[in-house]
């Protein structure tokens, strides 16, 4: 029987993109060979791989002046690659959370990090109506904080070229990619299995690349001209993310995702509101409605691993917080369902019931 799974990434996918695979694991496209066994040079793959740019295309609405890759290295290989790519002095960085503090860590090779945060408050917001020095190289943001719970819901405005890792919430809501210069993630949240990573990219940013030497994997040039096959790309995940996207598109797209998205985290939110045991860390507009993340009030705090051994027990699994946070989190992506959500609703119900 399958779970209800809550897991943070590698996370939850569409049947679709279960069933599609694992036929193609075991033969694709009527060849004789598994898709772990074509060439990626082949015209079946070559196939696989433009359908998924043209679909991420299409379902992103992304404008014509944008490249879209698939790489590997995941959403931590481009903390090093931006600045890498990009910073020459200076760089503004919104730190939300261990994600954009990892990539900060990374920009502080390159030079100056200039940094607005919310720490002070133990990541439990989002800051806004900042301000951002004239001569920043580019403004990096995260728009959704997988372990902290909080969610940029608009579409930013700055003077200087806006890059946005949206590693967990692409594909949960309409975006306007023009306002970015670049939106990257790791597949593993929304997209696809883990070992993907994707990089939309406005192409008159190859032009503001830094003059040093970069090493050739770590150029977007390279990616760019090579169509995301410089090196052998990581074909399987490539096809899943194809999969995800034409499911995404099969069940009315973007503005679909986000109603839904909505519906989900509005049930558990209320009724992480409502409880007397449980309760939500994050100010109520920040919170992201793709981590959910709750704590026990202090007098029932010796009840969590109970909680989640009752969880268990109902099939709900994935709901421990990140090791650095504790208490618990609940990811509802995409592939997660209503009847998902009902079901650890009632069973944190119960649960409360039965210990108050
Ligand atoms: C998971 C995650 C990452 C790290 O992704 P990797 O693909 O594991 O490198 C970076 N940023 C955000 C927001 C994430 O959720």
């Amino acid at each position: 029987m399958r779970k209800h799974i809550f897991n943070a990434g590698p996370c939850k996918l569409s049947d679709r993109t279960l069933e599609n695979t694992s036929k193609a694991v075991l033969e694709f496209n009527n060849s004789g060979q598994s898709i772990m066994e074509v060439s990626h040079r082949g015209k079946d793959f070559q196939a696989v791989i433009d359908d998924a740019v043209a679909l991420m295309k299409e379902v992103l609405n992304i404008p014509d002046n944008y490249s879209v890759l698939f790489l590997g290295g995941g959403a931590s290989l481009q903390f090093c690659m931006i600045p890498y790519n990009f910073m020459k002095k200076k760089a503004f960085y919104l730190d939300t959370g261990t994600w954009s503090t990892s990539a900060i860590k990374e920009a502080k090779l390159w030079g100056e990090v200039v940094e607005v945060s919310s720490k002070d408050k133990d990541f439990t917001y989002i800051p806004k109506g900042f301000t951002v020095p004239d001569d920043v190289d580019y403004v990096h943001i995260t728009t959704n904080n997988t372990i902290r719970g909080t969610e940029i819901f608009e579409d930013w405005t700055f003077k200087a070229p806006l890059i946005a890792d949206m590693s967990s919430d692409i594909l949960s809501r309409p975006v306007d990619v023009s306002k970015y210069a670049m939106i990257y993630g790791g597949a593993q949240k929304n997209m696809g299995p883990a070992g993907v990573t994707f990089v939309i990219i406005r192409n008159d940013m190859l032009e503001k690349v830094v003059d040093r030497p970069i090493p050739t994997m770590l150029k977007y040039q390279t990616h760019i001209d090579g169509g995301s096959m410089y090196n052998t790309p990581p074909c399987i995940n490539i096809f899943a993310v194809r999969e995800t996207l034409a499911w995404v598109k099969e069940m009315g797209g973007l503005k679909v995702m986000n109603e839904l998205a909505d519906k989900r985290a509005n049930l558990l939110y209320s009724t992480i509101d409502e409880s007397k045991m449980f309760r939500c860390p994050v100010v109520k507009e920040d919170r992201s409605r793709m981590n959910l993340i709750f704590v026990m009030e202090d007098k029932y705090k010796h009840l969590e691993e109970d909680f989640i051994k009752y969880a268990s027990s109902k099939n709900c699994v994935g709901l421990k917080g990140h090791r650095s946070v504790g208490g618990f989190r609940a990811s509802t992506y995409n592939a997660c369902t209503m009847e998902d959500v009902e079901v650890l609703v009632k069973t944190m119900k119960e649960f409360e019931a039965q210990n108050m």
